[in-house]
């Protein structure tokens, strides 16, 4: 049987991160992918939505290893290579590929990801659990917990988002879990207590961020000639932030159950 030569599996790209310091443990290189079926009224990547643009760039693993590889002495014992987007699952075979030569030469790989591409089907789980086997952290946005709400924001369900999640859990895949809050759209008490009591249901949780909405990318949508549905709305107070921190009860479930246990 002939081996399958991952370096060679393309992908398209839409740009790379040097120095990423958020998207995972330590500095990063992250690598930016194009195609995205959600539409959130708060994404500051718009240009990603579409898989093929005169921007984005079909790419082998090899050639996005050697580039990554060029900063490598800055990740240190943490750091390495996150996949992002748009949402990077819509290209199973090439970050599968990816992680596979990445592991093979020691680098840590984090997948941010939705969730949405999820299917909760024998055959998509026997291709999702060859990227789990190659992939050490995932960064999944958790964007609403109330299935109307999630439509409204991103004009798609959750169901599959929350079922991938639970998936990772019984799979004991580290996750990171962040919600992006947005002012009357994401900041919804009831909705964070909700969201709160599901993030408790996992037992795999690391982290559990809550990041303030920025209009960093309303010019991204301006510039597609795509009206910003976010037009006037100001980041969240540091008081809101806090509330949803403290709503959402936002410690990872080591810290959790360490102090279940001392009380
Ligand atoms: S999932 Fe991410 S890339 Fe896709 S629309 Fe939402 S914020 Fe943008």
């Amino acid at each position: 049987m002939t081996e399958i030569d991952y370096g060679q599996v393309t992908g398209m790209v839409h740009s790379t991160e040097s120095f990423g310091s958020v998207d995972g443990p330590g500095v990063r290189f992250i690598i930016f992918l194009q195609g995205c079926k959600m539409r959130c009224q708060y994404c500051h990547n718009p240009d990603t939505w579409e898989m093929e643009t005169n921007h984005s760039k079909r790419r082998t693993v090899n050639d996005v290893l050697t580039e990554a590889l060029h900063y490598k002495h800055f990740w240190g014992k943490k750091g390495g290579i996150t996949v992002s987007g748009g949402e990077a699952m819509l290209q199973m075979e090439f970050i599968t590929a990816l992680f596979i030569e990445a592991k093979k030469r020691g680098i840590h790989t984090t997948l941010d990801t939705c969730g949405f591409a999820y299917r909760p089907t024998a055959e998509y789980h026997q291709v999702l659990d060859k990227l789990l086997a190659v992939t050490d952290l995932i960064l999944l946005d958790l964007k609403e917990i109330d299935e109307e709400q999630h439509k409204f924001v991103t004009r798609q369900p959750n169901k599959n988002i929350l079922a991938f999640a639970k998936y990772l859990s019984d799979k004991q895949i580290p996750v990171w879990i962040r919600h992006v809050l947005v002012p009357g759209l994401t900041d919804i008490d009831d909705h964070l207590v909700r969201l709160g009591e599901f993030v408790k249901t996992l037992k795999n949780v690391d982290k559990f961020e809550v990041l303030p909405y920025h209009t960093m990318g309303e010019f991204k949508w301006r510039e597609l000639g795509i009206p910003y549905p976010l037009e006037g709305v100001k980041p969240p107070t540091k008081e809101r932030v806090q509330n949803a921190k403290n709503v959402m009860q936002t410690e990872s479930y080591t810290d959790y159950m360490n102090r279940i246990h001392q009380s």
